[in-house]
């Protein structure tokens, strides 16, 4: 071989050789990149209260999955919902937006009915359609709630996958007696009188639902979506019907709790966690994946014992004492959250800021967000970054939370109980880290609190910009 001829092929081998380097270099990019996108799954029981679990201290109902995700993970007791009733929190926690900015809270109707017309706006990111912006596969199992006609359905709003009943289980009601007449006169309670669909995708593959089965299935059908997706980057928003009242539950937990049916669903409920938490675990995706326990809305109480309980909290379910918007929340991801229990503030509509961040997606800029990034706190343990909750009830705002204490301008309770609607001038003020049942009013003695909230209350009112209420219209 020539001289001329050997350089020529040494140089053909470096060709070569830098064409094989320049293509690991991308495969080991686009690795790391999928690396860096973790998995989110996002469990949301309806109507579950803080005193529910037995990691918050109900002395009877048996959460021990619940309470293992919280020992493994982070315990959050400050942790709020932006509104006390299913719809208008939902579509908060989807879009990490304040209801009353996307027309999602009405003083009209408080949530939407199967003969309501309207549904979450398209103009609306949601979690899932900004998450696919980095090609996530997203599922939504379970209650939606934000719009049963085809064009608002979890398939037109980001979801690649959706099977679920569209809104509450105790809609489209058939029966002869109310739901609480046949529990105060002890009949059975079969699940046909709840004329609800299931649907899968935009289809009805089921009617009435049999609810019976119903979360056990959901559970079912978020290890199958896992399994199926387990390769690529997913979101599995996976909202339980129950403990919504009615209430069911399937042969292995029926009659079980001593905490009766409402401690046999929360039961099932915290075995499908259970079984979601072992599957990651069995799978290697638990270091990958960070997995959410929070519920939409505080108690029912007027169910009495068919409803929850918020434990040491005022009130419940529709209200805006901490009873209706402060949520057991549990975040999990062993290896990477810092165990421990966080007294900081956090919201359910922290989790666009804080998933988008992680899979880093840039956070729109075109509108106004109500979202913090609490991933600082959930993995270097440092300061929560939210100091401020709004309570609004429809679209009027009641209280406001800043640092320790809130105040409340309107109070009312839910469905007839604690209270009707009333207003205070001067607001009550609570210090709710000394005082979280809000039983003793310290304005007089914190004049200057007082102001402090009040200059946050009015830069907040002069950016608001309401959207169009989505609930009023009826067919
Ligand atoms: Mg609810």
């Amino acid at each position: 071989m020539s001289n001329k001829e050997n350089k020529k092929l040494v140089l053909y081998r470096w060709v070569w050789i830098g064409i094989f380097l320049s293509f690991q270099v991308v495969q080991l990019q686009s690795q790391e990149f999928k690396k860096g996108q973790p998995n989110f799954i996002v469990i949301f029981a309806d109507d579950l209260g803080y005193g529910d679990l037995g990691i918050f201290g109900h002395p009877t109902i048996e959460t021990p999955h619940l309470d293992r995700m919280a020992n493994e993970g982070q315990k959050w007791t400050n942790f709020y919902v932006a509104a006390s009733v299913c719809t208008p929190s939902r579509a908060a926690l989807l879009t990490g937006r304040l209801p009353v900015r996307n027309g999602m809270a009405s003083d009209v109707h408080r949530v939407l009915f199967p003969n309501s017309v309207n549904g979450i706006p398209k103009e609306e990111i949601t979690l899932a359609e900004q998450l696919k912006k980095a090609d996530y596969q997203t599922a939504c199992i379970g209650k939606w709630h934000l719009g049963h006609k085809p064009e608002y359905l979890p398939t037109q709003n980001g979801f690649d996958y959706y099977f679920g009943i569209p809104y509450s289980n105790d809609m489209d009601f058939i029966g002869p007696k109310h739901y609480k007449k046949l529990v105060a006169d002890g009949e059975s309670i079969p699940t046909e009188v709840f004329n609800v669909p299931l649907m899968r995708n935009t289809a009805i593959i089921e009617r009435p639902a049999d609810q019976t089965t119903i979360t056990k299935r959901y559970s079912e059908e978020a290890i199958s979506f896992i399994k199926e997706h387990r390769s690529e980057p997913f979101f599995i928003y996976l909202a339980h019907n129950l403990p919504h009242i009615p209430l069911f539950a399937s042969d292995g937990f029926a009659g079980k709790s001593k905490r009766g049916i409402y401690g046999d669903v929360v039961s099932e409920i915290d075995d499908g966690v259970g079984k979601i938490m072992a599957f990651l675990k069995a799978e290697g995706l638990a270091d990958n994946t960070i997995l959410v326990f929070t519920s939409d809305n505080g108690p029912w109480l007027s169910f009495g014992t068919h409803g929850g309980s918020a434990g040491l909290l005022r009130a419940g379910k529709g209200s805006t004492w901490e009873g209706g918007m402060r949520v057991p929340t549990l975040f999990w991801n062993p290896g990477r959250i810092q165990p421990g229990v966080i007294t900081d503030l956090g919201n359910t509509m922290d989790f666009f800021a804080t998933f988008s961040r992680l899979a880093d997606i840039p956070l729109p800029e075109d509108r106004m967000l109500d979202s913090y990034d609490l991933g600082p706190t959930l993995f270097q343990g440092a300061d929560g970054p939210r100091k401020e909750v709004f309570y609004y009830r429809g679209t009027e705002l009641y209280a406001v939370r800043y640092g320790d204490y809130k105040l409340h301008y309107i109070t009312q309770g839910a469905y007839g109980m604690f209270g009707e609607k009333q207003r205070h001038d001067p607001p009550l003020l609570y210090h709710l880290e000394e005082d979280p049942s809000e039983q003793f009013n310290i304005a007089q003695e914190h004049p200057e609190v007082l102001a402090n909230i009040e200059t946050l209350v009015k830069t907040h009112q002069s950016k608001m910009v309401m959207g169009k209420d989505q609930l009023a219209d009826r067919e």
